[in-house]
């Protein structure tokens, strides 16, 4: 508003601004009902245990799909519902999706990964997720929570949810490592499991020798520490190869599994 403002009291009138402005409010004022309406989708990407060639996890990643089957990108609604109380209601649809497939998944041991805003780390989402836990009889060992280095911002609060994680068992994730600028401080300062090194270093891992060895130091460092590390955004044999040399854990990206949707079946039961 201020930017609009300010470029029309100079006779001038960007109509790009005016349309940015126009997509947020639409986004904001359409989410909710987009999610009560079965617009909202998930899909799920499969994450690879490169040793024994088996799936290791599944990360749930949201979907917009409009009546007119267009796809609304994550990173373009993401970003707008985060700053409002809409991220609570996506992210408690996520844990549903996750929950449920929990309980229908034959593999004890599948890793079901979903994607935690800053905002998420107040009581009422934590408390369903625990709730659910519970009430389901959930392994919580089965659960892993993906947080950014954004989190560092929250401060006490969010700090006293991730020791609540880790006394139930539920696994943190620190996501796209290796963009933030504080990435080595926050391992020191956040209870922390797996890391998942971001898809741009990734994708620089088998043609960039500086990144390779970015990506080794952090590997190394990991493993020194007993964190587990998730290369993600692998589009490519050569990154694939690369990773395996340098001992990641386990590998995510579209080389193996570009992300599907879930098609819930309705149970009779719930
Ligand atoms: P992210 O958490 O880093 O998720 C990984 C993104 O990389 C996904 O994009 C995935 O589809 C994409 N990806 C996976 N493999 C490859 C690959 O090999 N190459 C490339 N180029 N991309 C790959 P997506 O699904 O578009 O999601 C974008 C971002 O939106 C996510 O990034 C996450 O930050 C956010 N997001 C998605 N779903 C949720 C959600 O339910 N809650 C929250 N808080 N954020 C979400
Ligand atoms: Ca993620
Ligand atoms: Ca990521
Ligand atoms: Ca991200």
């Amino acid at each position: 508003r201020y930017a609009i403002a300010n470029n029309m009291s100079l006779g001038i009138y960007d109509s790009s601004i005016d349309t940015h402005y126009k997509n947020i409010i639409s986004i904001a004022s359409n989410f909710g009902y987009a999610l009560s309406n079965g617009n909202i989708k998930v899909v799920y990407q499969n994450i690879y245990d490169p040793k024994t060639g088996k799936i290791h996890g599944v990360e749930l990643l949201a979907r917009w799909v409009t009546d007119n089957h267009n796809q609304i990108s994550p990173n373009d609604f993401i970003p707008v519902i985060e700053k409002t109380e809409l991220i609570g209601e996506l992210t408690k649809f996520m844990i549903d999706t996750a929950i449920d497939m929990a309980i229908d998944s034959d593999s004890e041991d599948t890793i079901l990964s979903i994607n935690f805003s800053p905002k998420d780390f107040k009581k009422e989402t934590i408390d369903y997720l625990i709730y659910n836990i519970k009430d389901k009889n959930i392994n919580p060992r089965k659960l892993q929570i993906e947080i950014t280095e954004e989190i560092l911002l929250r401060g006490s609060e969010a700090f006293c949810y991730l020791e609540l994680f880790r006394k139930y068992g539920i696994l943190i994730a620190i996501d796209d490592f290796g963009t933030g600028y504080s990435s080595y401080q926050s391992l020191a300062e956040l209870p922390i499991d797996v890391i998942k090194i971001d898809k741009s270093m990734i994708q620089k891992v088998s043609s960039n020798t500086i990144s390779k060895s970015l990506v080794k130091s952090i590997v190394d460092f990991c493993q020194a520490n007993d964190i587990i590390t998730v290369a993600e955004g692998v589009e490519t044999k050569e990154m694939l190869d690369t990773c395996n040399e340098i001992g990641i854990d386990y590998l995510q990206g579209y080389y193996f599994h570009k992300p599907e949707i879930i098609y819930k079946n309705e149970k009779a039961s719930s």
